[in-house]
């Protein structure tokens, strides 16, 4: 009966919708796969990889954004591989924050050269851009954009825990540290540069997240790159589900040069990365918007259960009250037979 009222009350509190960031530029998003391109082929634990951590956390620093390294060393079934993480936080009103993650290293191939434009150096260019629109913006939101280590399997195939090394210890840690309760949704990018971009939803994806970036590509006319079809995804994704965080992988996985010497420049384009762009960052204030609703929701549970409280402590008081004014009495009367 009281929650009633009282839910009705906290959400008219709800703000105005969170503001449209400004444009994704994917310009620039596209001189920073060019970059890591050029670095050439990027494995785990690689010099190359070390130089491509460089090239982020330099771009990062121009726009006065510091990476916080992850670092430690895990057992591949091959070798035991360094590995970094990196990450930045742009903070918002709330503590709570958002992710958007994706890796930058690339599959370690010894019999061609693979330099992985879509598989490795798309997501990590998006991260960039996303970090110079997302800083210029006031969020609901704390931000933090993932760039994750060691996604790819050691060996040729994808088994068992040979792969999603860096996401998997990110995990880990922020449940060690108590960090993972304030991570309200991830959202992953993965090989987005494809020239043909033909993007699935992903069943092992949370249906709302993935409706909220659908929406937002319908209403801009992407469906074209965002297909109705649904297909079933491993990536970076399942450490954090598996955790309770909503998450969406956006992957386009329907690529002919995927894992072949084919994934380079010519199989990407900068078309693609502002077709992504587009629809995430279209796609942000309503994933917001849904998130502040929920937590006025729990706000308004806590607040109902609290109410009950202090009836609970009046009435203890009022005993404790009542037990010391007996306390006195009998004090009062030894005085008085003192007399
Ligand atoms: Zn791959």
């Amino acid at each position: 009966m009281i929650v009633l009222p009282l839910l009705a009350a906290a959400l008219t509190f709800q703000t105005a919708a969170p503001p449209t960031p400004p444009r994704f530029e994917s310009g620039r998003a596209w001189e920073h796969l060019r970059q890591l391109v050029a670095i050439g082929p990027r494995p785990s634990g690689s010099p190359a990889i070390e130089q491509t951590r460089k090239y982020i956390k330099d771009q990062l620093a121009a726009m006065g954004l510091t990476a916080l390294e992850q670092a430690w060393d895990d057992e591949t079934p091959i070798d035991k591989v360094h590995m970094v993480n990196l990450s930045i936080v742009i903070p918002g009103a709330r503590k709570e924050r958002i992710v958007f993650a994706g890796h930058y290293d690339t599959k370690l191939f010894r019999q061609f050269r693979f330099v992985g434009a879509s598989d490795g150096a798309s997501s990590a260019a998006f991260l960039l851009e996303l970090a110079r629109i997302l800083k210029a913006r006031k969020s609901p939101f704390t931000i933090e954009l993932l760039f994750l280590d060691g996604e790819e399997a050691r060996l040729p195939d994808w088994q068992g825990t040979d792969n999603t090394y860096g996401s998997r210890h990110y995990v880990e840690m922020a449940k060690r540290d108590g960090s993972l309760a304030a991570i309200k949704a991830l959202i992953l990018v993965d090989m987005i540069g494809d020239r043909d971009l033909d993007i699935r939803r992903d069943e092992n994806s949370t249906p709302w997240l993935t409706d909220a970036i659908w929406a937002a590509a319908k209403h801009q006319d992407l469906d074209d790159s965002f297909l109705a079809e649904s297909t079933r995804i491993e990536d970076d994704h399942l450490p954090f589900l598996a955790a309770g965080v909503p998450s969406v992988d956006v992957i386009d996985l329907d690529y002919d040069a995927w894992h072949t010497a084919k994934d380079n420049l010519d199989a990407v384009s900068a078309r693609s990365l502002q077709i992504v762009g587009d629809a995430i960052v279209g796609a942000l204030p309503a994933i917001e918007a849904r998130l502040i609703k929920q937590s006025q929701i729990a706000l308004v549970h806590k607040t109902t259960v609290r109410r009950k409280a202090p009836r609970k402590d009046y009435a203890i008081r009022l005993a404790q009250h009542r037990h010391h004014r007996r306390g006195l009495r009998r004090k009062a009367d030894v005085v008085t037979m003192g007399h």
